[in-house]
């Protein structure tokens, strides 16, 4: 099955199923398990090679209007220290990633309803202003058509609008009925069709996902082919009503992201920081899986702490050039290399 993924990428149900039923019998890290990294690595040469698209994540508000049962900035975490960067902190994050080669910015926030349309607009504005060479990616949450359409005309590139899973009855279990899964369908295809390079993407071991749950959201990917897919295990925070569930399994996460790159050859994958928080390697292996972007943090060291959607959030540096240069070493140690450009689809 995995031969034939190489040679035609396409998503067959009772392929997927009988594969990961195998994979599952060696507790997903035996020698089939290798077989699958390597396919992966295979389908990725000939679009990437070793070459890695780093981003720099600046996390610019910790608000949220919603309460989703996973998450550590959920609106009824009253034990959260609440936080936003203006806007000359936001530049100043994109000066330090611009300086240590980063060329896309990715702002990721709460649902913080202070940033009404204007600001968002005036944000990526100015970003575009002073970096025009440089791509950006808004990770900002269900919006209306209207907003959508105002944040690309004013510049924003990308966005990353995670799915949480495709499976409507396993949504309904990780958010309050305020949150629609409908709705969540709608804003991704709204982003697709304004022109948007779009990712979505799921929690791997979320509370009550079954392997079914995974292998709908296989289909659902397969079938809306996203431009990037965001993919790591879920970790619990210890003031969430979740805070007593399992973590998600590192080895189930990265034969999930070798599927997907399988799937999706040429997607932008990256490798995340939950990866990395439950995985001492965890970064490497998400490469060695099939992952080909990185997210180094770079929002200002004083708030890091403060974005806390689960317990130990591990902090990778880019915030200074020995933050950048040791994750380029560490990389170049591994066969890979960092990339300074864009890294727009290929899709
Ligand atoms: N508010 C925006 C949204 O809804 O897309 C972006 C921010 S949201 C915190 C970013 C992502 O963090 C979510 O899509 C979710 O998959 C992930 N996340 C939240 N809590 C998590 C947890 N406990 N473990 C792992 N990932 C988590």
């Amino acid at each position: 099955i995995i031969d034939e993924l190489v040679v035609n990428p396409s998503f067959n149900e009772g392929d997927i199923q009988s594969i990961l039923e195998d994979l599952r019998n060696e507790n997903y890290t035996g020698p089939l398990s290798e077989y699958l990294f390597a396919a992966a690595r295979f389908v990725r040469e000939p679009h990437y090679g070793h070459k890695v698209f780093l981003r720099g994540l600046i996390e610019f508000t910790n608000y949220c209007k919603n309460d989703c049962y996973y998450c550590g900035i959920r609106r009824s975490n009253s034990k959260a220290t609440r936080y936003r960067l203006s806007l000359e902190d936001i530049l100043l994050c994109c000066k330090i990633g611009y300086n240590n080669g980063l060329r896309t910015f990715v702002l990721q926030g709460g649902e913080d309803m202070y940033f009404t349309t204007s600001r968002v607009v005036d944000i990526v504005s100015a970003i575009k202003k002073n970096y025009p060479d440089c791509a950006i990616t808004l990770s900002i949450g269900e919006k209306d058509l209207a907003d959508y359409k105002a944040y690309f005309k004013a510049g924003a590139d990308r966005f990353l609008l995670r799915h949480e899973t495709a499976d409507y009855s396993h949504y309904a279990k990780l958010h309050p009925a305020e949150m629609n899964f409908a709705h969540r369908m709608q804003c991704l295809q709204e982003l697709k069709d304004i022109g948007f390079q779009v990712g979505a993407g799921m929690m791997i071991g979320s509370p009550y996902q079954t392997m079914n749950n995974l292998i709908t959201d296989l289909k659902f990917l397969s079938n809306f082919k996203p431009h990037m897919i965001g993919m790591g295990p879920f970790i619990p925070h210890n003031q969430t009503p979740f805070k007593d569930r399992l973590a998600g399994s590192v080895p189930l996460t990265l034969v999930i992201l070798s599927l997907v790159r399988l799937l999706l050859p040429k997607v932008l994958l990256p490798a995340t920081t939950a990866l990395a928080t439950l995985s001492e390697n965890g970064t490497i292996k998400g490469l060695e899986a099939g992952a080909n972007v990185i997210m180094p943090n770079i929002s200002p060291i004083d708030i890091r702490n403060l974005y806390t959607l689960y317990n130990n959030k591990k902090i990778t540096g880019g915030e200074s050039l020995e933050g950048i240069n040791k994750l380029k070493d560490m990389l170049n140690a591994h066969g890979y290399q960092a990339v300074a450009t864009r890294g727009d689809s290929l899709i």
